[in-house]
């Protein structure tokens, strides 16, 4: 694979697969332009290099080929704008970038407006979901895109965890030196290697969220990584039950009270330290005018359910974070989209921008815990946050994403 800063993209057709699944409201309205905004800077690299760009995206689920609801187009105003943002004087500024539409990814029309595509030119695939072959992965499919541009560029970490047709297969339609990550890929990419790979002493994961059924992988590849694991949010419950604990109505997962018990014994034998909260915010339904109070999380009583984490937790966990060098943030501490209960989630990110000053590097992902740091406007005072939910969680859990194995191998 070539290195996409290092490349110059003059007179090339450069055939990206971005992530544009972003959220539309009923009238066609983006409303959150984060994951175009990541891809921004990869497509004016290309543009002020002298080279033109083929956009291709899916946009929702479409169950049965080509629907109104989720075609791209909607996105070509947002592109546009975002296109057009920054300082006229700046080396990839330029008010003339054209962005076109086709309205289908592959078939004649595609291939016309990929083939008179000029330099500069910016040109968005219609919804490469509208055919079942994008995510079988289809062999023929991946060509027919393949010929578009004469330059693949994977800049789409939220979808790299997909063996699909335009994420994977269509890599091995390029020669090895024309292919590469774009740059928010590239970013993504040498993040997670930072704390997988070459972390630094003390290392916190912090795991929250609902469920220990979605976590129980990534928990387990941690184990061989960080030095502490602190748990919170809802799944702390059932570790705090497979302990002995009282937890009242809090969320439990019975079914995995046996592996909370085997990943407390790994822990144990591998000398990593697991922090569950040593008292949570109780409350007498799961609602925003619920009464509440603070309980110690292992003595809750019938009828009270643990929202939050409570005060002694929230300096026990700080104080982990503070001496930590690498942190990685994924999952809420509790319900942090009602104001009562989120107090926990916010306190440890301050925690984790406390210890981010102080020299750590912090990486937040999965899609909650980043909602929650954008809600507090922190994203920008922690080292990174990724913009794969999945993707991030799959690469934690020590798994190979074909998107990031395709371009590389
Ligand atoms: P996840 O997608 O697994 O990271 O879970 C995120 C969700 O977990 C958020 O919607 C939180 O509201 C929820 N959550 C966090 N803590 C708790 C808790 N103590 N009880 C119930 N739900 C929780």
């Amino acid at each position: 694979m070539s290195k996409f800063s290092d490349f110059n993209f003059s007179g090339h057709k450069a055939l990206i697969r971005v992530d544009f699944n972003v959220p539309i409201d009923m009238d066609f309205n983006v409303t959150d332009n984060t994951r175009i905004i990541a891809t921004i800077p990869t497509i004016k690299k290309i543009l002020a290099d002298g080279g033109s760009v083929i956009l291709m995206t899916h946009l929702g689920r479409p169950k049965d080929g080509a629907v109104d609801k989720y075609s791209v187009k909607h996105l070509i105003n947002s592109l546009y704008k975002l296109l057009h943002v920054g300082h006229p004087n700046s080396d990839n500024y330029n008010e003339n970038t054209k962005v076109l539409f086709a309205d289908d990814c592959i078939g004649t029309q595609a291939v016309l407006a990929a083939s008179i595509l000029k330099p500069g030119e910016v040109l968005l695939l219609e919804n490469l979901r509208f055919y079942k072959e994008e995510e079988k992965g289809d062999e023929a499919f991946a060509e027919k895109l393949s010929k578009l541009g004469d330059v693949y560029v994977n800049d789409a970490f939220g979808t790299a965890h997909r063996a699909h047709a335009s994420t994977a297969v269509i890599a091995k339609f390029f020669e090895a030196n024309n292919k590469m990550f774009g740059l928010l890929m590239e970013s993504e990419v040498l993040s997670a290697e930072k704390v997988l790979h070459q972390a630094k002493k003390p290392f916190t994961a912090i795991i929250g969220g609902a469920k220990v059924s979605d976590k129980i992988l990534i928990i387990e590849n941690l184990l061989d990584r960080a030095t502490d694991i602190i748990i919170g949010g809802g799944m702390a419950y059932t570790f705090m039950k497979a302990r002995g604990g009282k937890i009242g109505n809090s969320l439990c997962e019975d079914d995995r009270l046996e592996t909370a018990k085997e990943i407390l014994e790994k822990a144990k034998q591998k000398n990593v330290s697991i922090h569950l909260p040593e008292d949570s915010v109780i409350a007498d339904k799961f609602a925003s005018d619920a009464t509440t109070k603070n309980c110690p999380s292992d003595a809750i009583p019938d009828g009270w359910m643990g929202l939050d984490i409570g005060g002694k937790a929230i300096d026990i966990f700080s104080a982990v974070i503070n001496k930590s060098k690498t942190i990685l943030w994924n999952g809420p501490m509790g319900v942090f989209e009602m104001e009562k209960f989120q107090n926990g989630t916010k306190a440890i990110a301050l925690a984790v921008v406390e210890s981010t000053k102080n020299g750590a590097f912090s990486l937040v992902g999965g899609g909650d815990s980043v909602a929650a740091i954008n809600q507090f406007n922190l994203a920008d005072k922690v080292s990174y946050v990724s913009t794969g939910g999945g993707a991030m969680l799959e690469y934690f859990e020590g798994k190979v994403l074909p998107g990031i194995a395709a371009v590389q191998g």
